[in-house]
């Protein structure tokens, strides 16, 4: 797809004219697709007059909200890279990732102002913060509409030019700047598009983050490209999302795990008139089949759909589509056009795997990055000479093509020997009716042996749950060796904004214990 992203994504903005785009699911407030049209390319006029320049790397720092999708096109339409950044992010953090991405403007908002002028500080690149909103003594992007410059014209090359550059979860290691070019991006929007076509009519709840590429694509590139209509949240709170989906008659849910988990279990769920919803999409984590259909059934809806993907693939690879018949319980999904798979051997290396057999996704795809920001090392480690993106999962293909994904290469807990994966046994925890969240990591045993270890949150009134009850019933229901061998009571899973559970934090607690 030769079109830079803004007008992917706006290209026909225009023509839905009074159409809601954006809803602020907390107060009301509306954006029609002809405001977002016009609005963002004044803002791309002001933000070129201030003397932002192509190749310039801009810093999106805000929560979910309805001036989120306007500026960050606003600036890759002024040539700019958009780097998004956490909203909880500490100042140490944020000014970690300026001074990685050399960003030298920053757009925020008021409540984040303070954190963002000491990331600012720290990182010592930055000639410029804004705010969405207003703050007093600051250039608001409310300003930059009222400007009557004409809109710049920046050649855009979309095979070459970044115009995204988020960064991955850090679930195994240092968040890396990811490069998306404006083609990788473009071309996943048309590859997903037959998978889960949206349409105008559609309300889409964007509660997972913008700032990470699952809610970016879902939830902004997706639904505004056909007229749909966004109702924004700046973070999950069961309550606020369960009176959303209610208020504003959401149809399509894209979330994540926990999520799923919340609407199977959670007793607020019977509280709300859901009756408007027609589907729900998860992706981002391991989702285990029983909690899916749990879901599902408890709201009266088809299974829940699940997508596979990363940062580094714009980021889908697989995903249901929303008219298969009867996909198999657990799959994330099809194998997007263009794309190929490759299912490799962990012991051989280079040995491509039959049906049924389990070992590393591998991809080829025209929506790859271009690279790690910075790291050559590391893009050369998950990108090879042929072009295949070393995934880092494990999965299995069936014989109708339908993919599984097993857990993570380097999260697998070797007992003795043998492969366990963590997220087998977190699903089977989970189908506790006393168990409200689970993890699972390896831990040493006194023989320093590898062994399963369970950190569980026990359900509210569940105070009676105990440790030989949790090991009890994952033994009665796995091979002896995957058997839980020590649990630990915990308030919570530390989990990322993407609704990964954060096992390297479980690592490093057990460590300092
Ligand atoms: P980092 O690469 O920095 O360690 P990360 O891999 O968690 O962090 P993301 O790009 O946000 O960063 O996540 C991609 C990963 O999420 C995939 O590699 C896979 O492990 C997991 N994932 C995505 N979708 C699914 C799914 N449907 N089922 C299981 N796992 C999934
Ligand atoms: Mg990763």
């Amino acid at each position: 797809v030769e079109r830079p992203v803004h007008e992917a994504v706006l290209g026909h903005a225009a023509h839905y004219g009074d159409t809601p785009a954006l809803v602020d699911g907390t107060n009301g407030t509306t954006l029609t697709y002809a405001q977002l049209d016009a609005g963002h390319r004044r803002i791309a006029a002001a933000l070129a007059a201030s003397g932002l320049r192509k190749g310039d790397v801009l810093a999106l720092h805000s929560p979910n909200t309805i001036a989120y999708p306007a500026v960050f096109f606003a600036a890759t339409r002024a040539g700019a890279a958009v780097t998004t950044v956490h909203p909880l992010a500490t100042a140490e953090e944020f000014a970690k990732q300026l001074r990685d991405s050399s960003a030298r403007w920053i757009v925020t908002v008021s409540p984040l102002l303070e954190t963002a002028k000491r990331a600012a500080g720290l990182s010592g690149g930055v000639t410029e913060i804004l705010v969405c909103d207003s703050a007093p003594g600051h250039r608001s992007v409310l300003d930059l509409l009222a400007c009557t410059d004409p809109e710049p014209q920046i050649a855009v090359d979309p095979r070459e030019d970044i115009a995204a550059l988020p960064y991955s979860s850090g679930t195994t290691g240092t968040p890396k700047g990811v490069m998306l070019t404006h083609h990788s991006i473009a071309t996943n929007m048309a590859q997903l598009d037959p998978f889960i076509p949206m349409k105008p009519g559609d309300r889409v709840l964007a509660v997972l983050p913008f700032f990470h590429i699952y809610g970016l694509m879902a939830l902004v590139n997706q639904p505004l490209s056909h007229g749909a209509t966004v109702v924004t949240l700046p973070r999950f709170e069961l309550d606020q999302f369960l009176r959303a989906i209610q208020d504003h008659r959401v149809n399509a849910l894209f979330v994540a795990p926990p999520i799923v988990l919340a609407l199977a279990k959670h007793p607020a769920v019977e509280r709300y008139d859901l009756s408007s919803l027609e589907y729900v999409v998860s992706a981002a984590a391991p989702l285990d089949a029983n909690l899916a259909q749990a879901c599902a059934d408890r709201l009266g809806l088809p299974p829940v759909l699940q997508a596979y993907g990363m940062t580094e693939l714009s980021p889908g690879t697989h995903v249901v589509p929303l008219d298969a018949p009867s996909p198999p319980p657990g799959t994330v999904g099809k194998l997007l056009p263009r794309t190929e798979l490759r299912i490799l051997s962990l012991e051989t290396p280079g040995k491509d795997l039959g049906v049924g057999e389990a070992g590393e996704i591998a991809v080829r795809g025209p929506q790859r990055m271009k690279g790690y920001l910075g790291r050559p090392d590391a893009t050369a480690e998950m990108i090879d000479a042929d072009g295949w993106v070393h995934t880092g999962d494990i999965g299995r293909v069936d014989a109708d093509g339908w993919l599984f994904v097993v857990d993570r290469v380097k999260e697998l807990i070797k007992y003795k020997g043998f492969q366990v994966a963590p997220a087998e046994l977190e699903a089977l925890l989970l189908t506790h009716e006393d168990i409200a969240d689970a993890a699972v990591i390896g831990v040493r045993d006194e023989d320093d042996n590898e062994i399963p270890k369970a950190y569980v949150v026990r359900q509210a009134h569940a105070a009676h749950l105990t440790e030989e009850d949790v090991i009890t019933h994952v033994a009665e229901r796995v091979a002896p060796y995957k058997k839980v061998r020590r649990v630990e009571f915990v308030d919570a899973v530390p989990r990322a904004a993407s609704g990964k559970i954060l096992r390297r934090e479980l690592r490093e607690r057990e460590q300092r214990q």
